[in-house]
């Protein structure tokens, strides 16, 4: 397959950027195809924590000294960069999280507390991470209000006819992933936030597995809110961000209080908040990890997400190609628009011990539920296999990966 020269990729370049590829698993060179659960870390990115602890360790946005100044204009710069990857128009909009899980139980809590009522609907995808649905029912328990599951066809794609047949006069937010780690389908958010805004309601979308893969701009998507984890995209894991438009993060309440979120606190007169996006951002936030995923995300741009998207895309059709030789395999999970992810069951080998194996040949997949229990269940199994690809894969981990699948498979027949 010939792809567009200005597309084109230097793997072996790339993962010359990453120490952990050099290492062995059970004497074999490690496979590692688990990049949907986290990705791996560039020496530019461990570089700047080093950096960091060595050279400017000090706490943020109060200090009057040197230090404090300098991480506190790195942090801010983080978010500058966060603010162009994700094509976000103000940089306020851009708030720190922990991670996705973080940054959708802040909307939860703070927007979804203050304007679900106990008649009011909102849509969750069937397609969702636990994160973006555990969240809302522990609110509907204590709000009452209803959630309505929008569902997928037989490939794993989102039945968008049965989208547009959710919405009523009630209906007040949509909740979809913009990606599905399970199966790695593409959703078409745009297409449905403009749905969600036609009736009135939001739309957040998690976004954690959109932002390593593909060009993200969520003033195109028209996003409400986009959330996303820095450890899936080649960061530091304990940080994330939550895009927000404005005007929304400007109306909500605070959700977590504390230090830096205010502006005046007092017993008597009681408390002011801070502006956006910092009322959203209490406590010590992980100064190191927020300036290194900024680090992360430059990284990817000096690669270039386009070409990231577009070799990942080549490893999925090679893979899909290959897995084909494997009797009794079937793909989960074969949407017309996929990411570099793929969930499979083999006939007679369970997921747990072809994964437990595998890993004695130095292969790295993962096996289980994916934190997406309703989707497998839908689909008739527990666990799933799942090999999902990153900017460092090479054909020839494919293949190997391929051959001790056809070995593993072999042994627990
Ligand atoms: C990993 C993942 C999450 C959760 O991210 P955390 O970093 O664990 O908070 C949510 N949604 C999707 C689609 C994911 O892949």
């Amino acid at each position: 397959m010939t792809v567009l020269a200005d597309l084109s990729l230097d793997v072996e370049q790339v993962r010359r950027d990453f120490p952990i590829l050099a290492r062995q698993v059970h004497g074999k060179p490690l496979v590692y195809l688990d990049n949907a659960a986290t990705s791996q870390t560039p020496r530019q990115v461990i570089e700047t924590l080093d950096h960091y602890y060595r050279h400017y360790n000090a706490n943020i946005h109060r200090g009057l000294h040197t230090l404090a100044d300098e991480a506190t204009a790195a942090f801010e710069q983080a978010r500058e960069i966060v603010r162009n990857f994700t094509g976000a128009a103000d940089r306020r909009e851009i708030v720190f999280t922990r991670g996705t899980t973080e940054a959708i139980n802040l909307v939860a809590n703070s927007w979804g507390r203050c304007n679900l009522k106990p008649d009011d609907e909102i849509l969750v995808s069937q397609l969702e991470h636990h994160s973006n649905i555990v969240p809302w029912q522990l609110l509907a328990e204590q709000l009452g209000f209803r959630i309505r599951m929008i569902p997928v066809d037989e490939r794993g794609a989102l039945d968008m006819a049965a989208y547009r047949g959710l919405f009523n006069e009630r209906t007040r937010l949509v909740a979809v992933n913009h990606i599905s780690n399970a199966f790695g389908t593409i959703n078409p958010v745009k297409e449905m936030a403009a749905i969600a805004h036609e009736h009135g309601a939001l739309i957040l979308v998690d976004g954690a597995q959109a932002i390593p893969h593909e060009p993200v701009d969520v003033q195109a998507i028209d996003a409400d809110f986009y959330a996303f984890s820095g450890h899936k995209v080649y960061g530091p894991t304990g940080v994330g961000a939550l895009y927000g438009k404005a005007a929304l993060l400007e109306a909500m309440p605070p959700w977590q209080g504390g230090g830096e979120m205010i502006k005046t606190v007092s017993f008597d007169a009681g408390t002011t908040y801070a502006d956006i996006p910092h009322k959203f951002e209490a406590g010590t936030p992980p100064i190191a990890n927020v300036i290194a995923m900024g680090r992360a995300l430059e990284w990817v741009t000096d690669i270039g997400i386009a070409r990231i998207g577009a070799w990942e895309q080549q490893l999925l059709a090679h893979a899909n190609e290959r897995l084909a030789e494997v009797e009794g395999l079937r793909i989960l999970g074969t949407a017309p628009r996929k990411a570099g992810v793929i969930s499979f069951v083999v006939e007679g080998a369970h997921a747990q011990d072809v994964g437990l194996l595998i890993d004695q040949l130095g292969v790295a997949i993962r096996t289980g539920n994916h934190c997406a229990q309703p989707l497998l269940h839908h689909f008739g199994v527990d666990a799933t296999c799942r090999a999902s690809f990153a900017a460092y894969n090479t054909r020839e981990e494919i293949d190997t990966f391929v051959e001790a699948l056809q070995r593993v498979v072999t042994m627990v027949r």
